[in-house]
């Protein structure tokens, strides 16, 4: 048995169901910042980050910093780049736009690399981009939260090693960390950022992000100072090499609550091979992807190479709206997400399934996902084919 309150079923890209566990770590008593036990337990958490996304490389350097995953891209922002530098942005919805958007605001020069939507920028594009400009950074999403689309980030980390080797990797991983495999050395990726609420399973409220060795040597050599204060890596570098060494050190107070639900997550995430977690959650993304076809309904991402293993983003039949059908779903006791994406929002609804929602046997959440949509769009006169 749960010990939540009954609920419906939080099926959105985030935030996601949390586990009994990891929702009783944020009711800890509390505990000095800068005590022995609250060190240990964050030095912990660091050093299960680096786990989590297969890093063993000392140079790489982890940052867990009170806020969500949009402060990911005001350190990147603010550190990693200087006004006037040029940045690729890879365009695959919704979040590419915000992040050049912030990237913008701190005076840098933004070229995006757009695709139709559902698609992503292919390959050969972004190699004659590349070819064309110098870029400090190139920045990918890793799963459009907005459409669903996985994108190759591999790949595309080859190829900008190939051919553009200066140029800093950036990965807008805030949907994709726990629930896509992510392997931060053998990739040579530069930063991978997210958020507490995703994949991770953590009440909301974390911006967490790996940096390269790369990177910190490219913040080290800039020029000018960070253009933050609060995400500054000046100011949060000496604090996370501490908190990683178990010793005491403070520049803004760390949510220690949310550090203790942090540590909990991640000790029940590598308590098992990430290979397992990996394969569930390709499992159950099958599941719900076969189900929503077998309905007759079409992703956004229509190629099998293109979607995210972690959700689903799902047109509507009929030229059905959003509105008409989330509360039928909702009386069924299932929250979906409706659309995000700028032009087409109404038209479509996402479903999330990360973490415990796959991972938990005991729960029957995407089940009851799938059931809630096929009588949610029966109830407003959709007739499978
Ligand atoms: C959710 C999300 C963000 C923003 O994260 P917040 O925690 O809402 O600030 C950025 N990028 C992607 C890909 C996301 O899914």
């Amino acid at each position: 048995m749960s010990s939540q309150a009954e609920h419906p079923a939080l099926m959105i890209p985030g935030p996601i169901e949390f586990d009994d566990a990891v929702l009783q770590s944020m009711g800890h008593f509390s505990q000095s910042h800068v005590g022995p036990p609250f060190c240990n337990t964050f030095g912990e958490a660091l050093t299960m980050f680096r786990k989590l996304l297969q890093t063993t490389d000392p140079a790489s350097q982890p940052f867990i910093v009170s806020g969500s995953g949009t402060l990911g891209w005001d350190f990147v922002a603010a550190n990693l780049v200087e006004p006037g530098d040029h940045v690729l942005v890879l365009h695959t919805g919704y979040f590419a736009d915000s992040f050049a958007d912030c990237f913008e605001t701190y005076g840098v020069k933004v070229t995006q690399l757009k695709a139709p939507i559902g698609d992503r920028p292919q390959l050969p594009e972004v190699e004659k981009a590349l070819k064309e400009n110098k870029y400090k950074i190139i920045t990918v999403t890793h799963v459009d939260t907005s459409t669903g689309v996985l994108s190759e980030v591999q790949k595309l980390s080859e190829l900008v090693h190939r051919v553009s080797p200066e140029t800093l990797i950036v990965d807008d991983a805030v949907c994709a960390v726990g629930s896509e495999e992510i392997c931060f050395d053998d990739w040579g990726l530069d930063v991978v950022l997210t958020a507490s609420q995703k994949g991770i399973g953590c009440p909301p409220g974390l911006c967490l992000l790996m940096c390269s060795g790369r990177a910190m040597e490219s913040f080290k050599n800039r020029k000018t100072p960070p253009s933050s204060y609060f995400a500054s890596m000046k100011n949060w570098l000496p604090i996370m090499q501490n908190y990683e060494a178990k010793k005491p050190s403070y520049f803004a107070t760390p949510p220690t609550q949310l550090i203790n639900a942090l540590h909990t997550t991640l000790t029940q995430i590598l308590s098992r091979p990430l290979s397992e977690r990996f394969a569930a959650h390709r499992e159950a993304s099958q599941r719900a992807k076969q189900a929503v076809a077998s309905m007759g309904l079409k992703q956004l991402a229509e190629k099998p190479e293109n979607q995210a293993n972690g959700m689903t983003a799902i047109y509507l039949p009929n030229d059905l709206k959003a509105p008409e059908v989330l509360p039928n779903i909702l009386k069924r006791g299932v929250i979906f997400a409706g659309g995000l994406h700028r032009e087409i929002a109404p038209k479509y609804i996402r479903l999330g399934h990360m973490g415990v929602s796959v991972t938990d046997p005991k729960r029957r959440d995407v089940d009851k996902a799938i059931e809630a949509l096929r009588e949610g769009l029966g109830e407003v006169g959709y007739k499978i084919p």
